[in-house]
């Protein structure tokens, strides 16, 4: 590890680098003596969020350099993790070879934009986040080993180590402008054209069991139709409710963050807020179960 003139590795200089472009950031487990440095036996090693550091997950990260600073020092070698989706301002494209996924298999031409070799031998395309959106779906239809990082997501980014002992590395540095989705992506992710929200037919799309989704229609009607001054307790309690039924697996999730985020601007919560309270209330409720 370099140190620098912050007293940082080049980790901890990293995440500081990535956080002055808007990018939230978090403290991930990195690899040690041929496993996860958490010690735990995990699941997805040298890849998940240092709890202890940032408890909430994805949803801790940051773009604080006080609070990133005292997270490097106090795990120096900690990976880092890059937030995706609209408070980061970013969509990444992982593309992964060990599923079958490969850059010129892509259904379009790649655009020029930050680039990552992933120490897994794969790629992953930086984009920017594409106004409007509030959801993805999770892999790229029609192509294997390509999924799509968006919100509530994250990334390992360089100089990150993986498990195999390989660093991540920046094919197309981060000071590349970010390019915009292209043509093929955006019209794999845009829902056909519909209203933001509409309190009635079937809301809560096509994701979840039954039993979920009437859930979901009360829980937002009820959002709906709550009075200024409260709306973001409210907020709060129905993510917190639609999060434990996430976590049963009656909703998924993207679904639940795309319309209660919709929902909260439509009722005149800041974006900020809306995006802060839905996460929180959410994370509580995945955690109840
Ligand atoms: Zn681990």
């Amino acid at each position: 590890m370099v140190a620098t003139n912050n007293n940082l590795t080049n980790v901890g200089a990293a995440a500081l680098g990535y956080a002055r472009r808007g990018w939230r950031v978090l403290p991930l487990w990195w690899p040690a003596k041929g496993g996860c440095a958490c010690g735990g036996g995990c699941g997805n090693p040298a890849k998940h969020p240092m709890a202890k550091l940032a408890p909430r997950g994805v949803y801790s990260a940051t773009i604080d350099p006080a609070v990133l600073r005292r997270w490097w020092r106090t795990a120096p070698w900690a990976n880092v993790g890059v937030a995706t989706g609209g408070g980061s301002g970013l969509l990444v494209v992982d593309v992964d070879p060990r599923s079958g996924g490969a850059l010129e298999r892509l259904p379009g031409p790649v655009p020029t934009t930050p680039t990552v070799r992933t120490g897994g031998g794969g790629w992953h395309l930086y984009l920017a986040w594409p106004e409007g959106v509030t959801r993805l779906p999770q892999a790229l239809p029609g192509c294997p080993g390509v999924d799509l990082k968006g919100p509530g997501g994250y990334v390992v980014a360089p100089p990150s180590r993986h498990l195999s002992g390989r660093a991540y590395e920046w094919l197309v540095p981060p000071d590349v402008p970010l390019a915009p989705p292209p043509a093929w992506l955006l019209e794999a992710i845009r829902p056909s054209p519909r209203p933001a929200w509409q309190p009635l037919p079937g809301s809560g799309g096509a994701h979840g069991t039954p039993y979920g989704r009437a859930a979901l229609r009360q829980e937002l009607a009820r959002l709906a139709h709550t009075p200024v001054g409260n709306r973001n307790n409210a907020l709060n309690r129905a993510a917190f409710a639609l999060g434990r039924l996430v976590a049963a697996s009656h909703l998924d999730e993207g679904t639940v963050v795309g319309l209660l985020t919709s929902l909260g601007y439509q009722i005149g919560l800041g974006g900020r807020e809306t995006e802060k309270t839905t996460q929180s209330g959410l994370t509580a409720g995945l955690r109840e179960v």
